[in-house]
């Protein structure tokens, strides 16, 4: 048998190219590339508005902006963070010689369990990074206490978090500061890009210089900065993804339904149940192959990939598996049980608004006929 078509775990989604040519024609006609150019300035305004934040940075991508929002706080010493996350959320911290400290996971939503932070905090820790995991928003008001009483700033890692609210609003108002990111996998895509999210002007001009080298002005140089800027061309298309991401979100959420009522009674898989948020983005479809599964994650895994259908075992190994951090006292295992179990039993389905209701089907009739 011949499969032509694979499914991956996700696919970009991308408008009609012949509405991006009006895009390129203005970029040729300007000939202005970069350094916060008209595109960029409107994507940042058209953001703003649709996340309903009051301040955005935008930024070449994701890591990038992690790494400056540690600069732009001037976080230093130990950082409180997940294990169960993308390894650009602890490489951040490395990159500004900061300690990562591992906390574990709650088990029913996965993203870092505020009763685990308090026990790790020492003289060294000024900061908790944690990872509104697949888009459910993480207990914020507890983690916020937390930081409160220790006197702790919080960025969260929103790479997964666009777009999502909670009963007061954006999920990204939250902490000190929110970093998304536009790669071409996540939600809305820039191909390449993130942003910071912040709470005034002053930190986002603080922000602006440190990712264009540290310049203040033409002669003068504040900092040690980065090259952190969004070009004219991907700003351009976050203004035209944008046109079109209502519409992909209502997709998602089809999709998502469908999941959920197709894997109700297949005994062993769990779905994730989403963590009260008010607006969700649908970003992943996670499930838990649980031990009464017939087969192993692994084997569901590889039967999949056999019919050329790419679920996505995400997120395994725990960044603290990796050798840059598994030396680390935090990242044993014994201090890590919930994310251990929840990287073994990890699948993401595919889930993208292109992907056909035949297609999911056929996803479906797989997993049940294990
Ligand atoms: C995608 C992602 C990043 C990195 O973003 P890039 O834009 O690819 O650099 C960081 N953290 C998490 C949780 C992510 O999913």
């Amino acid at each position: 048998m011949t499969i032509k078509n694979p499914i991956y775990v996700t696919q970009p989604f991308l408008p009609p190219l012949s509405e991006f040519t009006p895009y390129l024609e203005n970029i040729w006609d300007s000939k202005i590339l970069t350094n916060n150019g008209p595109f960029h300035q409107q994507l940042e305004k058209a953001l703003c508005e649709y996340l309903g934040v009051e301040y955005l940075a935008l930024f070449s991508n994701g890591t990038i902006a992690l790494i400056t929002a540690l600069q732009a706080l001037r976080i230093t010493g130990e950082v409180i963070t997940t294990p169960y996350s993308f390894v650009a959320t602890a490489h951040s911290l490395l990159w500004n010689g900061i300690k990562p400290v591992f906390v574990d996971i709650d088990p029913s939503t996965l993203n870092l369990n505020p009763a685990r932070i308090e026990a790790s905090i020492t003289p060294h820790t000024t900061a908790i990074m944690p990872v509104h995991c697949y888009g459910h928003p993480c207990d914020v008001d507890s983690i916020q206490k937390i930081a409160d009483d220790y006197n702790l700033k919080v960025i969260y890692d929103a790479a997964h978090a666009f777009g999502v609210q909670n009963e007061r609003g954006s999920v990204l108002k939250y902490g000190d500061l929110s970093v998304l990111s536009f790669h071409a996998t996540k939600v809305f895509n820039t191909f390449e890009g993130g942003a910071i999210v912040c709470p005034d002007a002053k930190t986002k001009k603080r922000i602006d210089q440190l990712k264009n080298f540290g310049f203040v002005d033409e002669v003068t140089v504040v900092g040690p900065g980065i090259n952190g800027k969004m070009n004219e061309f991907n700003a351009a298309l976050g203004l035209l993804q944008l046109k079109h991401i209502d519409q992909a979100l209502v997709r998602r959420k089809g999709i998502d339904a469908t999941y959920r009522e197709l894997l109700k009674d297949v005994k062993g898989i769990r779905c994730l149940r989403d963590a009260g948020e008010k607006v969700a983005n649908y970003a992943y479809f996670p499930i838990l192959v649980d031990a009464d599964y017939p087969i192993s994650r692994d084997a569901l895994y590889q039967k999949l990939k056999d019919q050329d259908i790419f679920a996505r075992r995400y997120f395994y190994p725990l960044v603290s598996d990796f050798p840059m951090y598994r030396g680390l006292p935090s990242a044993h295992r014994d201090n890590l049980p919930v994310a251990t179990d929840a990287a073994l039993k990890i699948l993401c389905l595919p889930i993208y608004p292109a992907l056909r209701q035949e297609e999911q089907g056929r996803i479906v009739e797989l997993i049940k006929r294990a």
